[in-house]
């Protein structure tokens, strides 16, 4: 059991491109590994039979096979699928040439040719194109079967063999490809809806304070603006200003500055979370939406967040730090842009910024 693990795990090697999954080269190694096992079977018939020419070709398929399974650990898998395709055919035609058709090995065709649909990139013009050629290869090796004889004659014993592990065989390699693939498809879409909401998250996030960034804040602004023309509910805007900030950075340093963003960040969140959304706006700023209340509502909840933050002591090292905010409120009017609500929050946050600092305008 251990052993059969260990080989599975050792076909399921992830590649190490980053921009590919492992899916081709675990079809792939899958596929050379079939045909290994089914040259040494064949191989092995053929020395029970006492057919050496035959038992020749099928220890070089045998080798054949073993380099290309290799060569999927080498991170090249366009040409690695390349090298299987022709190898396969040669394999294939190198098989009816020798022993005829009844060795059973043309439908190995059909594998391919669902390999080939499965695994190539190619566009479904050019896997149209390869499905005809596969299809025109077979009816190729069937009219030269029907005219020329074979350049080993087996024994039947030997060709009994020989059809039962090629039908096996195909079998066993349809399916796992097939099966190979369909799990794949699925670990891929798990992946991709868990890569798309992460980087969702982290496009709309700043990395410092973990809060919405200016962007994400935007669309939720948007958002906000649209409900109250369909629902005709309000909201208001503020921005919030860190006072004399720089005297922070200079005194303690940038770190403790960061240190600083992050309390703070997480006060205005703590207490916007029943009330709104709030952001980093930029460097020291923020900007609070509060929704479903108006402006003189609004005022009053930011005053107490103003008291909230300024009877904070934020612990730095064995550094104790206060700061203060400066606000400037608006309230959404629907009749203007967006735009005008927040530049006329901004121009209240320098009038409080020039009446003194800690204070809230509206
Ligand atoms: P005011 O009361 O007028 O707002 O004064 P202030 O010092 O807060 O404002 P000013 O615009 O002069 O300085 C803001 C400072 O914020 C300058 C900048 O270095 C600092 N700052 C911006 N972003 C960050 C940051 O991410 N981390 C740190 N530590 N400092 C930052
Ligand atoms: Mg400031
Ligand atoms: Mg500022």
């Amino acid at each position: 059991m251990e052993f059969l693990t260990r080989i599975r795990d050792f076909i399921v090697k992830d590649v190490e491109n980053a921009n590919e999954t492992k899916r081709a080269s675990v079809i792939m190694r899958s596929f050379s590994l079939i045909i290994c096992i089914i040259s040494l079977i064949q191989g092995i018939c053929m020395a029970v039979f006492g057919e050496w020419g035959g038992v020749a070709v099928c220890l070089a398929c045998l080798a054949g096979y073993a380099v290309l399974f290799y060569y999927t650990y080498l991170n090249r898998t366009r040409a690695a699928l390349l090298c299987i395709v022709l190898s396969t055919l040669f394999w294939v035609i190198l098989f009816i040439v020798m022993f005829g058709r009844s060795c059973g090995v043309q439908h190995f065709l059909f594998a391919l040719l669902v390999f080939v649909l499965l695994v190539s990139h190619a566009d479904t013009h050019h896997k149209m194109l390869m499905a005809a050629g596969l299809c025109m290869v077979g009816l190729v090796l069937y009219w030269y079967t029907e005219v020329g004889a074979p350049l080993l004659e087996l024994g039947r014993g030997t060709l009994v063999m020989m059809q039962t592990s090629s039908t096996v065989g195909v079998f066993v390699a349809v399916s796992s490809i097939i099966l190979l693939f369909g799990q794949d498809s699925l670990l891929r879409e798990k992946k991709l809806v868990a890569y798309n909401e992460k980087l969702r998250e982290t496009s709309s996030r700043d990395p410092l304070t973990k809060l919405y960034n200016r962007r994400a804040m935007l669309e939720y602004l948007h958002r906000q603006a649209e409900k109250v023309e369909r629902y005709g509910n309000w909201f208001d805007v503020a921005i919030g200003d860190i006072d004399f900030f720089k005297k922070v950075n200079d005194t303690y340093g940038h770190e403790a500055g960061d240190a600083v963003l992050v309390r703070v960040a997480g006060i205005l969140s703590a207490y916007m979370s029943d009330k709104g959304e709030v952001c980093r706006w930029g460097g020291e700023e923020f900007l609070l939406v509060f929704t479903d209340i108006n402006g003189e509502q609004a005022l009053e909840k930011l005053d107490e967040l103003r008291l909230i933050i300024s009877s904070q002591e934020i612990a730095y090292k064995e550094k104790k730090i206060r700061v203060t905010m400066t606000f400037g409120l608006d309230e959404y009017d629907n009749k203007k842009p967006i735009d005008d609500t927040i530049r006329s929050a901004d121009q209240k946050l320098y009038i409080g910024k020039k009446g003194g600092r800690n204070r809230v305008v509206f």
